[in-house]
């Protein structure tokens, strides 16, 4: 077993070989999976919001967390954290593989420490933060959820 770096190097180094072959929409939507930006959950979120009249700007690399989306308007941010990877509580997505536990253990409590802290210095700055889970936003529950946000985002944003 590797660790997640080197798998993404191994697999960006395999895709690397074949990217020419792919026409050039393919080609940014593997790009996009290996660099981890604009994965498919982020854009369903920012096409909803867009749809709602909200204006964001994306993956903001100043910000702690480099969050997802920013609402400069709504001095609000949005994370969509992945179940597994950002160790979501009591989510069946973020049960942990059988084997290799120690470290996966160890890499995803790191990962909430990281969120947590990153959450802690927005708050700081005055900066309201949502937190969206990956399960939040399969089909079943993603009308519902998007419906929430835009609540969640006027109230938060009402005493701005
Ligand atoms: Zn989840």
């Amino acid at each position: 077993m590797f660790g997640r770096q080197e798998f993404k190097e191994r697999r960006f180094v395999s895709i690397k070989v074949v990217m020419d072959t792919f026409s050039k929409s393919k080609r940014s939507e593997i790009m996009a999976k290996v660099s981890g930006v604009n994965t498919k959950p982020e854009i369903k979120v920012r096409q909803y919001l867009f749809s709602k009249g909200f204006r964001y700007r994306k993956n903001v690399n100043d910000l702690p967390g480099k969050p997802d989306i920013v609402l400069p308007k709504y001095k609000t941010i949005i994370f969509i954290h992945g179940c597994f990877w950002h160790g979501h509580e009591n989510c069946e997505a973020a049960n942990l593989p059988a084997t290799n536990v120690e470290y996966w253990t160890k890499k995803v409590s790191s990962n909430i420490k990281r969120d947590f802290h990153n959450k802690e210095l927005l708050k700081m700055s005055g900066w309201n933060v949502i937190v969206i889970w990956e399960c939040e936003l399969k089909k079943k529950n993603r009308e519902k959820r998007l419906d929430l946000l835009i609540k969640e985002i006027l109230y938060l944003g009402l005493d701005r």
